[in-house]
């Protein structure tokens, strides 16, 4: 793919930041955003005027009655707007309008006629499109809906990663699956991938970690949902931060600068992130089944340790150990000191 900067002009090119409220509430705090993170220097203004949602019942957008509140923004802070379109009429409303950049949800990304319906309407249009990851961890299907939108001549795209939904949420809203948008960078090098922390965490106390997090793997830059008075967003109040909190997270980011020598370093240690990140999720899913099990055993007054189990899982994962490269002794560390700690999280739920 042929791909275009998302702005061709005066944007400094990394880290792209986009900020604003999950969803456009009235025109009061629209502006009020707005004018803070203008303030901050950021130059893109996200809103959501058409907000597909869960459930039925749940605040589903201001829609297009919100449209001036945008064009507002563009007159007073001379920022940017994108907001999001899931629909050819929304693709027509919000260009119309002068919306500046587009973004394809999350939702809709995972629905190959809903993209291609998009990608019809923008046809002839050169506007900038983003592309959320769908909400299985199916990278396919991601860059499927990018190709819908490059196929319909839209050559200025980028790809949002929000992390990934699960059945059984923990630490995060959306699981992130680092390796998904490396994969996706090793695959379509010249696409620049912004990093969704919002999403991800679900949590605003996380926001910071995971842009951190992200700009340490090379993303291009981030999204971030930001409200003038979190607490009382209309959607998705729990992990929308204050322009402030904005301004002190950019200060603190540290940006890194690679080097034409250092590329082929920096890739490799990329990878070694996205594994070890892979590695905690996998570790924090194994403790959560342990006390699982914990329970289980307490209900049915069963003792915690059964030699016999552990027994057969080091000796099963021991020889496959040595099948894959890894050395057996190591392996066993790894797997006692998980052991021991499942034990210790064991006995304390069976002797509460
Ligand atoms: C959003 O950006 O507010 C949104 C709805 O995100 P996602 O599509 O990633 O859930
Ligand atoms: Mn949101």
């Amino acid at each position: 793919m042929d791909i275009l900067p998302i702005l061709p002009n005066d944007l400094p090119d990394r880290p792209i930041i986009i900020a604003g409220p999950c969803s456009i509430e009235t025109p009061e705090q629209t502006l009020s955003t707005a004018k803070q993170l203008a303030q901050s220097g950021i130059r893109i203004f996200r809103g959501g005027l058409w907000k597909p949602r869960t459930k039925p019942g749940q605040f589903e957008g201001v829609g297009s009655q919100g449209l001036p509140w945008l064009r507002q923004v563009k007159q007073e802070t001379a920022m940017y707007v994108a907001t999001e379109v899931a629909a050819a009429r929304h693709v027509d409303e919000a260009l119309q309008a002068g919306v500046d950049i587009l973004w394809v949800g999350a939702r809709t990304s995972s629905n190959p006629f809903a993209v291609q319906e998009i990608a019809d309407a923008l046809h002839g249009t050169d506007v900038p499109v983003l592309v959320k990851n769908p909400l299985t961890p199916d990278l396919e299907l991601w860059i499927g809906a990018l190709e819908r939108f490059y196929l319909s001549g839209i050559t200025r795209l980028c790809a949002v990663h929000r992390g990934f939904g699960s059945y059984d949420r923990q630490l995060y809203r959306n699981v992130p699956h680092w390796h998904i948008p490396i994969e996706l960078h090793r695959r379509i090098p010249t696409l620049p991938i912004l990093c969704d922390p919002s999403h991800i965490g679900g949590r605003r106390d996380l926001t910071a970690s995971i842009s951190q997090q992200a700009l340490d793997m090379n993303f291009d830059g981030l999204m971030l949902e930001v409200h003038c008075s979190p607490d009382d967003a209309w959607s998705d109040a729990a992990q929308q931060i204050t322009p402030e909190a904005l301004r002190q997270l950019l200060q603190r980011l540290i940006v890194r600068r690679e080097t034409a020598a250092t590329e082929e370093l920096t890739e490799l240690r990329r990878q070694i992130d996205a594994c070890d990140q892979t590695l905690m999720e996998t570790l924090a899913r194994r403790m959560h089944i342990a006390r699982e099990i914990g329970h289980y055993k307490k209900e049915h007054q069963m003792p915690v340790v059964q030699s016999g189990r552990y027994k057969d899982i080091l000796e099963r994962y021991g020889a496959q150990a040595e099948r894959c490269g890894v050395d057996g002794r190591v392996l066993k560390q790894i797997f006692e000191a998980i052991h021991e700690e499942s034990v210790r999280q064991q006995v304390e739920i069976v002797s509460r």
